[in-house]
């Protein structure tokens, strides 16, 4: 049935979403975006959750849109208050077209001088390839795409009807060769990974190889996350569309479960890090570091140690060791003075006194500071 999509425009009181310290996997700290609710309408979408979406009918999520017309003033005043770092924004769905508030967040990113990463699904962005070559020069920015499904894998037809109403992924990969023709920053989001329907070996392949081929620099993949209301109206599109597939999902989402077994993801994982070296290309999203910045040192040696605790996660490592180096990576991104002054005025003890270094990491963040301080 089709049904109509209802607007509410309307002025709320804040807008940027603050963390302690950056993600290590987008390395964004803030995030703000102008819309509520998604056009696309994806029936995967986490954003149905009950802690993202202020709807009491999930299906309310692709049928009526927030929009919050003053996003650009607000984020300009929260900006103005707060630390640079990198700024998760920016929404390309269809009404964007109309209100523009993405590309006005953008220009105030641009003028206050911040980072910005995107992930999108929509070749809309290209609109404002413009302003991103403008961030990218002054303050760095990545753009990155959704894509689950390539052009010629088995199952692209169902991942195409999952998604809904986004653009087929044939068009962000024409997007994402543009955009890194224009020396952006692009790759793609492999997120989420749907069993049964874009995790075979064949579309893994396909994807990282056609995102190589289109300029993409890295491909970064998770598994599928369900929950409360979002879980429900999941199965129900499984139940009515993907009868075939109730099983396998009961199975990896038993009720109460909020992802899929580890081992399963981690065998993913694994596969994606191989298919991504085999082609030249990363799995991981490189961090943008914004020109002249006092902590670069520190941040680029943070998203080394972050990539030692994803490599750990994949090889199956023990949680702790895993955690060992989270937590010895946000102390280093905590750390308010370059750490090699920290190393060359203390040495070894003095890298170890940072709150969240061990035993178990300080040699080899000894190790990592030396090697990079000599290149
Ligand atoms: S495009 Fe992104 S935000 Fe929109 S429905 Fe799809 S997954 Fe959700």
């Amino acid at each position: 049935m089709n049904r109509r999509t209802e607007f509410t425009l309307y002025q709320p009181k804040s807008i940027l979403n603050k963390s302690k310290r950056a993600d290590h996997w987008f390395w964004t700290r803030y995030s703000a975006y102008p819309y509520i609710g998604c056009q696309h309408g994806c029936h995967f979408c986490y954003c149905r959750e009950e802690k993202y979406a202020p709807y009491d009918d999930p299906l309310e999520f692709a049928h009526h849109i927030k929009v919050k017309q003053n996003a650009p003033a607000l984020l300009r005043r929260a900006l103005n208050r707060t630390p640079v770092d990198v700024v998760f924004t920016g929404d390309y769905q269809p009404l964007e077209r109309i209100h523009q508030l993405s590309r006005k967040m953008l220009e105030v990113c641009l003028e206050l001088g911040f980072p910005v990463f995107i992930l999108e699904r929509s070749p809309l962005v290209l609109r404002d390839l413009n302003l991103l070559q403008e961030i990218q020069q002054k303050s760095n920015l990545v753009v990155a795409f959704s894509i689950i499904s390539a052009p010629g894998s088995p199952g692209y037809e169902h991942v195409n009807e999952m998604e809904n109403l986004a653009p087929p992924s044939v068009k962000r990969f024409d997007a994402m060769e543009k955009l890194a023709a224009a020396g952006i920053t692009t790759g793609t989001c492999m997120m989420p990974i749907l069993p049964g329907l874009c995790d075979s070996d064949e579309n893994l392949s396909n994807v990282i190889r056609q995102t190589a081929g289109h300029g993409g620099q890295f491909v970064i993949a998770s598994g599928l996350t369900l929950a409360d209301k979002q879980r429900t109206y999941f199965f129900d599109i499984l139940q009515s569309r993907f009868h075939d597939l109730m099983n396998l999902y009961e199975r990896l989402y038993p009720i109460g479960s909020y992802a899929a077994r580890e081992d399963q993801w981690s065998r993913l994982g694994k596969r994606v890090r191989e298919l991504c070296d085999q082609n030249g290309i990363r799995d991981r999203v490189p961090r943008p570091i914004i020109p002249g910045d006092k902590r670069a040192f520190n941040k680029r040696l943070v998203e080394e140690m972050a990539d030692r605790s994803y490599s750990l996660e994949l090889s199956g490592a023990p949680a702790g060791r895993v955690w060992d180096w989270r937590k010895a990576a946000w102390a280093v991104e905590d750390l308010e003075q370059d750490i090699r002054l920290v190393h060359s005025a203390m040495g070894r003890k003095g890298i170890l006194s940072m709150d969240g270094v061990s035993e178990n990491t300080v040699d080899e963040i000894v190790q990592m500071i030396t090697s990079r301080s000599a290149t």
